[in-house]
């Protein structure tokens, strides 16, 4: 028989310290009498009104009543806290079962059994079937009065002891369930902001934050090698001027998600910017990137209909493949170097990186920053090559060709520099220089002109015209001996700009040649429509007259059409007599070519023409 309960069975036992006014003060507790006994009742409730005066007191006459009035209180927040049973005069199995029952309902409650005698088996019933015995308190009667007050002060007492820790438990637990179901949601919020931070607006796919991440972690995982794929569209600005911007997003769009169907399995595809896509592969073989490549080409090069118009533009790719333990930097500047290489190529092209391209990027990197010094440290000297009469070899003019003597590269050929030039912008001070060193020197060559090549670039410039013709003041040199080379592009990237400085060039007697004709659209009837009084036949047509018929064949019908239009016809490069035979026999009025003079200085120029 469990000893606690038994000695709490006894009267002084109870004798506790008083529960204190504070805890009392409180009216939470529910303290429910349960008694058969009508006159008995009303002398226990009086017991429990003594002992806890601030708490609300039940009398019910049976357990089912006293339950159901537990519960009810508890719905209300004041948890039946004590039970008083009235167990005098009360059969033993009678007892265990209001004990049992209440028990069962009120787990946490404290039982206090009002019992007539010290029989044990009323003791041993109560205990055994309360399960937990520490909460059943005794009160043998007849009881003492202040001692009873006492004890069931001490058990209220108890009962708030464990209850609000309980309470403060239930409190923390209900605390951190609140406080999981934030840190959810924060999570939850963390997440969209990390997708949100990851991911392309417009198309959906991983923007670049993302795909870098991606490739840092495939490249940490360190599986199979990885690829990388840069891709840029081709002319995708033109779509965006001419169509608009909500165009230029459609066609992103509707080509990411084309790219996107022709993924490999492992994949993964990227917006990196406005038409700039990143892909990324596990590419088992050469050959799979070779295809991959090839069709992402002709999947971005498809006409689509957008904003109501069809629309086709191509796209450029630069490849990378990992080497062992190269980081994600490493691999994204390869293939950048690659994209720009494929785009130089002339772009709807695929180029993948290889140490050539990486070594050609240094030169052409170095090359860059020793323009920037060249002309303020005076490495540019300009070189002359004759234009000859086809017929007789008289020398008419000269084609003015610049050269650059570079410290740390030596003599680069213009062919390498000018396109970096035109690129860094240098070519608009260099062409200015260019042209103004060419009036110099053709003031002192009596009569003969200077042929001076304008590139692209410049010739967009504006008042193009105006400061040709200024700088021809300067110079004290005629119009008319000044004759600008443009190529195709110079014209038909603006048209009429092109048209504009054309035509007051012309109207200033500054002749007009068309360089490299054979190499562009080459549409002599369409270029006729501008003022154009020349064109130069490229050296590549040249180099075949002697060798294939068909060469030939095109240079006559080219010079025919040009005599028609009234322009004249100069032959570049020719090397040999043979050629030169040749090519007057195909109509070319004019020939240059190291067969009648290479580039020389400008003193030599001199000392040919006083000789
Ligand atoms: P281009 O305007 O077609 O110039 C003709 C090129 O052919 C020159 O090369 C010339 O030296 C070369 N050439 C002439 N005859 C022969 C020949 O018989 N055989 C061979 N193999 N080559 C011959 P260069 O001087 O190296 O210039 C290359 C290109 O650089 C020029 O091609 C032109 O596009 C550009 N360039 C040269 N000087 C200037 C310039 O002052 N301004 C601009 N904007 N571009 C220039
Ligand atoms: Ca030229
Ligand atoms: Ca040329």
């Amino acid at each position: 028989m469990p000893g606690t309960a038994l000695a709490v069975a006894d009267a002084s036992p109870f004798v506790a310290p008083a529960a204190s006014d504070q805890a009392l003060a409180s009216p939470t507790l529910t303290t429910i009498l349960i008694s058969p006994h009508a006159g008995g009742s009303a002398e226990l409730a009086g017991l429990l009104r003594d002992a806890l005066p601030t708490e609300s007191v039940l009398t019910c006459g049976t357990t089912t009543d006293a339950i159901a009035r537990a519960e009810s209180a508890r719905m209300f927040g004041r948890a039946a806290a004590i039970f008083l049973f009235d167990f005098r005069r009360m059969p033993v199995p009678e007892i265990a079962e209001q004990i049992r029952q209440v028990r069962k309902a009120n787990t946490d409650a404290e039982l206090v059994a009002v019992v007539d005698g010290r029989d044990p088996a009323v003791f041993a019933a109560c205990l055994q079937v309360s399960q937990t015995p520490d909460k059943v308190t005794f009160l043998v009667v007849p009881f003492d009065q202040p001692n009873a007050v006492s004890a069931i002060r001490t058990v209220a007492e108890r009962y708030r002891a464990v209850h609000s820790s309980n309470d403060a438990l239930g409190h923390r637990d209900r605390a951190i369930g609140g406080l999981e179901v934030q840190v959810q949601e924060l999570k939850a919020r963390l997440d969209i902001a990390k997708h949100t931070a990851r991911h392309d607006d417009l198309t959906g796919v991983l923007n670049r934050t993302g795909f870098v991440e991606e490739l840092v972690a495939r490249l940490t995982r360190n599986r199979r090698k990885q690829t990388v794929l840069m891709i840029d569209l081709d002319r995708f600005k033109a779509v965006n001027d001419t169509l608009g911007h909500d165009a230029g997003d459609e066609l992103v769009r509707k080509i990411c998600n084309a790219v996107s169907d022709i993924l490999p399995a492992g994949g993964v595809l990227a917006r990196l910017g406005g038409d700039e896509f990143g892909i990324v592969i596990e590419a088992p073989t050469d050959q799979a990137v070779h295809d991959l490549c090839g069709m992402v080409l002709r999947v971005c090069a498809q006409t689509r209909r957008v904003s109501g118009h069809e629309v086709q533009v191509s796209a450029s790719i630069g490849v990378a493949e990992q080497e062992p333990n190269q980081s994600e930097i490493e691999l994204l500047r390869r293939s950048d170097l690659a994209l720009y290489a494929a785009k130089r190529d002339g772009r709807n092209r695929y180029r993948i990186f290889d140490a050539a391209l990486d070594k050609a990027t240094q030169h052409r990197l170095s090359m860059e920053n020793g323009l920037e010094r060249a002309l303020s440290s005076a490495q540019f000297k300009m070189a002359y090559q004759p234009i000859v009469k086809a017929e007789t070899g008289a020398i008419l003019g000269f084609e003015a060709l610049v050269r650059w003597n570079s410290p740390e590269h030596g003599q680069i050929s213009p062919a390498d520099f000018v396109p970096i030039a035109e690129e860094t912008g240098l070519i608009l001070d260099l062409g200015d220089w260019i042209t103004r060193q060419a009036f110099k020197d053709c003031r002192k060559w009596g009569g003969l002109y200077v042929s001076v090549n304008v590139s692209a670039r410049q010739f967009l410039r504006h008042n193009v015209a105006e400061r040709i013709l200024r700088y021809a003041a300067e110079a004290n040199v005629s119009p008319n001996l000044i004759q600008v080379e443009l190529t195709e592009t110079a014209i038909i990237d603006d048209v009429e700009r092109a048209d504009h400085n054309l035509k007051i060039l012309r109207a200033a007697g500054v002749r007009v040649a068309l360089d490299d004709f054979g190499t562009g659209y080459s549409s002599l009837v369409y270029l006729n429509q501008f003022a154009i009084d020349c064109i130069k036949i490229d050296k590549s047509f040249v180099d075949n007259v002697t060798r294939d018929r068909q060469s030939a064949v095109i240079v006559a019908s080219v010079s025919r059409l040009a005599a028609s239009l009234g322009m004249s016809v100069v032959a570049e490069g020719v090397e040999t007599e043979d050629q030169r035979k040749v090519l007057i026999a195909a109509g070319c009025g004019l020939l240059q070519g190291y067969h009648f003079g290479r580039p020389m200085a400008a003193e030599d120029v001199t000392l040919l023409l006083d000789g």
